[in-house]
């Protein structure tokens, strides 16, 4: 059950105790409070999980500060859509909006390696506009023998450039709780110049103990990987252990899957599940057509497999795109092959914008024939 407080109740404003005090009369139910920073207002909703099916809506809908009372199904009670609900506005990190209307592109190293190559890439992407990026300093490679990240020692350099460059959010994964103390410690050593997006990679789809660690904190908003081996209603789920623990601020991240071989690209691409994700959930949906393609291979028309899956993405309304770009791929310790080079940045980008407009183009079609035949109708 979701409990929706009225738009002009202050956060932290004592009649919110009055909707927690009623819940506690409830044995086996449990309220939490969910505050979401939208774009327009800042939604506060109460959710009572447990056994609430005895539970009626009418004495907490009587109460002053309720604007309304929303029974909702058993499946993805947080982070999923249901009738009556206010409409989700997604969320804002760092002076950027996050939600299901928008657009970022987010290219960056797969792994930081050298101080030099983050420069280069946060100049880069100063040149064109961009302040949303990757940079990884905690890599979960398949190989122990494999370059495993710089760790905590590439913190401090990544966030001081991050800053001079203008860089406001850093898509950076972490594989242990403890990462999430450093990258606190060392934002704020750095004075904050920047923020971060905790990636959770699919490898750690299901380490249930990190989605609750990232869920129980508020700082960071999280990235989350679809798990590459297990279906999407398992990925939702993952996702749902994040928000109920008091984190909501989730994005969702189409990385392809595993097939037999990994043949002809690196992951099978899933990105005709961004709508899917959309319509299930109220999450905004990315796409990394990096992991999902694994290369840098060219089609006989002139445009890369990246491009292609990315562009598949876009139409389908992502609502990010995470991709790996490099100064020197040759050079890189991690995923050199599928990385662009900088070069290639402002086309890339160029090529995505005359895909947005065509799906923009398209969402107003489906908007204008929806409302057309409600007309007819009426
Ligand atoms: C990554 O984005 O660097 C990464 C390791 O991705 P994934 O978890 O999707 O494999
Ligand atoms: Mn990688």
């Amino acid at each position: 059950m979701i409990i929706i407080v009225k738009p002009e109740v202050r956060r932290g404003a004592p009649e919110i105790q009055q909707i927690l005090d009623l819940a506690a009369r409830y044995p086996g139910v449990a309220a939490r409070l969910h505050v979401v920073e939208g774009s327009t207002r800042s939604l506060m909703e109460v959710y009572l999980i447990g056994s609430t099916e005895e539970v009626p809506l009418e004495p907490f809908q009587e109460l002053d500060v309720v604007e309304r009372v929303v029974r909702v199904s058993e499946k993805y009670r947080m982070i999923g859509r249901h009738k009556g609900q206010i409409d989700y506005e997604g969320f804002q990190y760092q002076g950027v909006t996050f939600d299901q209307e928008t657009l970022h592109v987010a290219p960056g190293l797969c792994a930081v390696d050298t101080r030099e190559h983050a420069e280069q890439m946060f100049a880069a992407l100063q040149d064109v506009g961009i302040t949303t990026t990757r940079m990884g300093a905690y890599k979960p490679r398949t190989s122990p023998y494999d370059f495993q990240g710089l760790g905590k020692e590439c913190l401090p350099f990544v966030f001081e450039a991050a800053g001079k460059y203008g860089i406001r959010v850093i898509a950076m994964e972490i594989t242990h709780e403890s990462h999430i103390d450093e990258i606190h410690t060392a934002l704020d050593a750095a004075g904050s110049p920047t923020g971060v997006l905790l990636q959770i990679g699919t490898r750690n789809a299901q380490n249930f103990e990190l989605l609750k660690f990232v869920g129980r904190q508020q700082r960071f908003p999280v990235l989350f990987k679809r798990g590459m081996g297990i279906t999407l209603e398992e990925s939702l789920n993952a996702c749902e252990y994040v928000a109920s623990e008091g984190n909501s601020r989730i994005i969702l991240c189409l990385r392809g899957m595993k097939t037999n071989l990994g043949d002809p690209h690196r992951n099978f691409v899933d990105f005709a599940h961004v709508p899917v994700v959309k319509r299930l959930t109220r999450m905004p949906v990315c796409v990394d057509p990096s992991h999902s393609v694994g290369s840098r291979a060219r089609a006989p028309d002139g445009l890369s497999d990246v491009q292609h899956v990315t562009a598949q993405g876009v139409i389908a309304g992502a609502n990010m795109v995470l991709v790996d770009f490099h100064p020197e791929p040759g050079t890189a310790l991690c995923d050199g092959p599928q990385a662009l080079t900088l070069d290639e940045l402002r086309p890339y980008l160029e090529d995505i914008a005359i895909v947005r407009e065509a799906y923009e183009k398209r969402r107003k079609l489906a908007r204008d024939h929806a409302s057309s035949a409600r007309g007819a109708g009426a």
